[in-house]
């Protein structure tokens, strides 16, 4: 794959080391780059480096950390609860399962799949590159009490730091669209899944509906620039929130970049007219 990854050094952030806070991990390995010069890819609407969007993405999420809880529930009125809840229903954990959540962000995803499987569950591990987004998420745990039930890891989901045939199940919930080369997440997601174990991607798509996509257009670039400009103290971020879903693939295209990558059984739901799909694939 070109990337070497140390799994010895990686730092693990249990209930043993939770005094502390998640510090960006210094050899959290960069995943592919382009051609020094080279290669360009896009960041919203606009053309950049590729070397230059991973350092962009993490100062969009540096900056909306402490109000992303609070905005995705303004944003959506909610209803990213019921989105993430079918991605869940769909995947039906069970305890003794090894699950990981990539481009974790808060850890909204485990905290919703420990309530779910009760005090038989066993610790979600999740990865996410931002260690802002982590530490809003510890401290969320410390809240709820649920400090021995995450274990936190600061990682790259386009090189992720852990040995191949891993997990069980591997999730992503609206991390995809960010990465720099969503194929390679694709194809290390696979990596780290045992045969028999499924990836499941929750991620904006492409709204079905007649009418509901002019709507939405509306809603995404005018209302939600300024809702970040005045809750998060943000506009632009939230301004390449609606451009990178723009961006992303629609279902069909995602599906078959699975296949590609080596998925069987790929398949699609829909959730709200298709502004957001779950998309399921198995390592067989
Ligand atoms: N999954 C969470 C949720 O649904 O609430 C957070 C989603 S948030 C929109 C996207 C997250 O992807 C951010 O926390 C960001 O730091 C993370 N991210 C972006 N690029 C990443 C990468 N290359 N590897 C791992 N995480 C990444």
């Amino acid at each position: 794959m070109g990337v070497k990854r140390d799994f010895n050094r990686l730092v693990h952030y249990g209930p043993q080391t939770m005094a502390q806070p998640i510090e960006s991990d210094p050899t959290i390995a960069p995943g592919p780059q382009g051609a020094p010069g080279g290669d360009t890819t896009h960041f919203g609407y606009r053309t950049v480096a590729e070397a230059e969007k991973a350092g962009m993405v993490r100062e969009v999420f540096d900056a909306v950390a402490p109000k992303y809880d609070l905005m995705n529930d303004l944003m959506s009125a909610g209803i990213h609860r019921l989105w993430k809840g079918a991605m869940i229903d769909w995947l039906a954990p069970r305890a003794g399962q090894s699950i990981v959540d990539v481009a974790s962000g808060t850890g909204d995803i485990a905290f919703r799949m420990l309530e779910r499987m009760g005090a038989a569950a066993l610790p979600v591990t999740i990865c996410d590159i931002n260690a802002e987004m982590l530490n809003v998420g510890r401290n969320r745990a410390i809240d709820k009490g649920r400090l021995d039930g995450i274990n936190w890891i600061c990682g790259n989901a386009e090189a992720l730091p852990f040995p191949d045939m891993s997990f069980d199940a591997c999730t992503i919930a609206f991390g995809l669209r960010n990465v720099t080369h969503i194929d390679q997440a694709i194809a290390e997601a696979r990596r780290v899944l045992k045969p028999g174990g499924r990836w499941m991607c929750l991620e904006f798509s492409k709204v079905l509906v007649p009418m509901l996509d002019k709507l939405y257009d509306a809603y995404s670039f005018r209302a939600l620039p300024w809702l970040g400009g005045v809750v998060a103290g943000d506009r632009e971020a939230y301004r390449y929130l609606a451009e990178s879903i723009r961006r992303f693939p629609d279902q069909k295209n995602l599906a078959s970049r699975m296949e590609a990558a080596g998925f069987a059984q790929v398949k699609v739901r829909n959730l709200s007219g298709g502004i957001a799909a779950v998309h399921s694939g198995w390592r067989i």
